[in-house]
């Protein structure tokens, strides 16, 4: 497809209003999560909506400030006014919890902070999701955010530190990380509803740490299961790595699914994350996009009832394009893949 003919068939989806591609077999959420930064790709979400892709999701490192701003910039509402004209939706996907407990709180009271395994408490990570005073912080901070960070999907992301540990204290000492991970959610989401959304559905990453299911606590209705296999191999498919060894398995995913609602559960996918490939490092390497690998893939998540489908691209921008040419067929291979 050139130029001419993609801008043409962008403003043919912006006029239908809606995705044209949607079908009632396609999956619910077909989505992209980006860096504010990869918005540089001219016409990111035309060309979102054209692959039929519905939701984009936007992504900090560890920081809500960069998202927040970005929302509120020119440029954010720029964003934003193109989704809900191409009738995108929008959500907001990152590793929260060091802003939402400020590490400040330390000064006040160090018990709502994690003990590490030599029994100190410690500003770094997480939290001791045992005391109320810490999930009451969280929850207040969570809703502060989401007046400003509104998913039009009533899907809200507050992930826990990036691949951290978790509190070693008496009262968590038996909790596993997504059992700890877990209290945190269950009360983000209470506050969610209480307060501000009632509709609000709260995100379980199942991601390094919290890969486990939970047993001892159990997700309110209205925390979902996001599967992010962020350890897995792309150059095969996925149903062909099982030794016990691998951390990321479909076994993994499947005893989480026991757990947590299949209907709601998504895939957090890598297959098109180029910051991944790239080693999290610029330049960014030429993305090495493996159709079949990812329609072995979206099979299996589609077989265990999943309807969320999504996957991190990252680093494909402006700079992407000058050192690599278009991405043009990989996103169109990816949403067209999710349609079908
Ligand atoms: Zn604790």
């Amino acid at each position: 497809m050139n130029r001419r003919d993609f801008l043409w068939a962008a403003a043919a989806v912006a006029a239908a209003g809606k995705n044209a591609f949607a079908a009632p077999h396609a999956f619910l959420t077909r989505g992209v999560v980006l860096i504010p930064f990869d918005l540089t790709l001219p016409e990111w979400p035309e060309r979102a909506a054209q692959a039929g892709l519905n939701t984009i999701g936007l992504h900090a490192g560890r920081r809500l400030d960069v998202l927040t701003r970005f929302v509120r910039s020119d440029e954010g509402q720029r964003f934003l006014a193109a989704c809900k004209r191409l009738g995108l939706h929008v959500e907001y996907e990152l590793h929260a919890m060091e802003d939402l407990l400020s590490r400040e709180y330390i000064h006040k009271d160090k018990s709502m902070f994690r003990m590490d395994k030599n029994g100190r408490r410690t500003q770094e990570f997480n939290c001791c999701p045992s005391h109320p005073g810490a999930l009451e912080i969280i929850a207040e901070s969570a809703l502060e955010f989401s007046r400003i960070l509104r998913p039009t999907t009533h899907r809200y992301f507050y992930w826990p530190d990036d691949g951290r540990e978790w509190c070693h204290c008496d009262k968590c000492r038996e909790f596993s990380s997504s059992e700890q991970a877990l209290l945190v959610e269950n009360h983000i989401l209470r506050t969610l509803r209480k307060h501000h959304d009632p509709e609000a559905a709260v995100s379980h990453i199942a991601y390094v740490p919290t890969l486990d299911p939970p047993k001892q606590v159990k997700p309110e209705p209205g925390v979902f299961l996001e599967f992010a296999p962020i350890t897995r191999s792309y150059e095969r498919p996925f149903a062909e790595q099982t030794a016990k060894t691998l951390i990321d398995r479909l076994e993994v995913l499947d005893a989480n699914l026991e757990v947590f609602p299949r209907e709601t559960s998504q895939a957090l996918e890598y297959w098109l994350d180029n910051s991944r490939f790239s080693g999290w490092t610029r330049p960014a390497k030429k993305l090495p996009w493996n159709n079949a690998v990812f329609r072995a893939d979206v099979q299996e998540y589609a077989k265990r009832g999943i309807r969320h489908v999504t996957s991190f691209a990252c680093y494909i921008d402006a700079d992407y394009v000058k050192l690599h040419g278009e991405p043009w067929a990989a996103i169109t291979e990816y949403g067209r893949g999710l349609v079908q």
